[in-house]
């Protein structure tokens, strides 16, 4: 074998790691409490396809990513870091330091400083105070992430207590007025906000009503808040992901349901987090500059209306 072979040996195996990786099963097992821990799950999700390269990207940016510390908020914050940005994560609870930490780590990894703040998104002070730490530490603010959500199961929409639509609802869509209140004044042309939504409001989803329900007004909130922000130059759109690997899945659903996850997407299996990151890079970038007010599907291939 000569050098260009045995290099195309080495990305051929590096590829079928990688394919493997994705291809695993996870067993049974669920997390008593959410939000749930990366560092409890079997297999650990995929965080950096290993054969991504960074390329400038978002060099010089300053991106605020909520629910950063694990799934689908860590692999941006890593793939946010590889492109060039300064990163602020933001997670709720003490038992997720470890994974914060973690991905502070991860971000080092990639050559960037990583701040890591804690706090609940759904109280409108700490969105403000989330904002100004950014800013107070990195001196700007280009990029908001709206990512962190919750949902509890239940049987029938009878069972949805008053506390816990009141908790979704102020967790998941409630918070993106919030923030984006709050970051509007530091964000110029150019300036992105991304939210993530979910296949749920597409295709719906008895067990998550009212979960899907926050989903659904998060898809009619970035499509109008698109509308208002156009003429200041700052574009806005949601990722709708499908089953993803994350610390909410074991941490929302029983083991039974766990273990047969993802397996009716086309693909047969659950996306892993870096499978939906390279969207967000997408859409963050000057590569998105002609996208806004859209919903993008990263679902394995479940079809949808949009
Ligand atoms: P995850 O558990 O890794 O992330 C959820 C994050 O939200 C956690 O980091 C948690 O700290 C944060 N969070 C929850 N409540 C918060 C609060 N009040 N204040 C601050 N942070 C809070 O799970 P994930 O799957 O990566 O979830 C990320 C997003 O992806 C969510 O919006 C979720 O609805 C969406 N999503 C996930 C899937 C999936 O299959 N995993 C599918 C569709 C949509």
């Amino acid at each position: 074998m000569n050098l260009d072979q045995v290099s195309q040996q080495d990305a051929y195996d590096q590829n079928q790691h990688d394919q493997d990786h994705r291809d695993i099963n996870q067993p049974a097992q669920h997390q008593r409490l959410q939000p749930g821990r990366e560092s409890e799950m079997e297999p650990r999700p995929q965080y950096l396809d290993p054969a991504y390269q960074g390329s400038h990207k978002l060099k010089g940016k300053v991106a605020i990513i909520t629910g950063g510390d694990s799934g689908i908020g860590r692999a941006v914050a890593i793939h946010f870091a590889a492109e060039g940005a300064k990163v602020v994560i933001n997670f709720l609870a003490d038992e997720e330091q470890e994974d914060a930490d973690k991905t502070l780590a991860l971000i080092a990894e990639q050559g960037h400083e990583g701040l890591a703040v804690q706090g609940d998104v759904s109280d409108p002070a700490f969105c403000r105070s989330l904002v100004a730490q950014t800013v107070q530490h990195f001196g700007q603010l280009d990029i908001l992430i709206n990512n962190a959500a919750q949902q509890y199961p239940q049987g029938s929409v009878e069972d949805i207590s008053p506390e816990q639509l009141e908790h979704t609802f102020r967790t998941n869509i409630f918070s993106m007025f919030y923030l984006t209140q709050a970051a509007l004044p530091h964000l110029k042309a150019e300036a992105r906000i991304i939210n993530t939504a979910s296949v749920t409001a597409f295709k719906g989803n008895a067990a998550l009503i009212d979960y899907s329900a926050t989903k659904g007004a998060i898809v009619a909130y970035t499509r109008s808040l698109a509308i208002e922000l156009a003429e200041r130059g700052i574009t806005v759109n949601a990722v709708a992901p499908g089953p993803i690997w994350t610390p909410l899945i074991p941490a929302s659903f029983s083991p039974e349901k766990v273990a047969k996850f993802g397996d009716d997407t086309l693909l047969s299996r659950p996306g892993q987090p870096s499978e939906v990151a390279p969207l967000y890079v997408l859409l963050a970038s000057n590569d998105g500059s002609y996208i806004t007010g859209q919903i993008m599907h990263v679902n394995g291939g479940k079809l949808v209306n949009s």
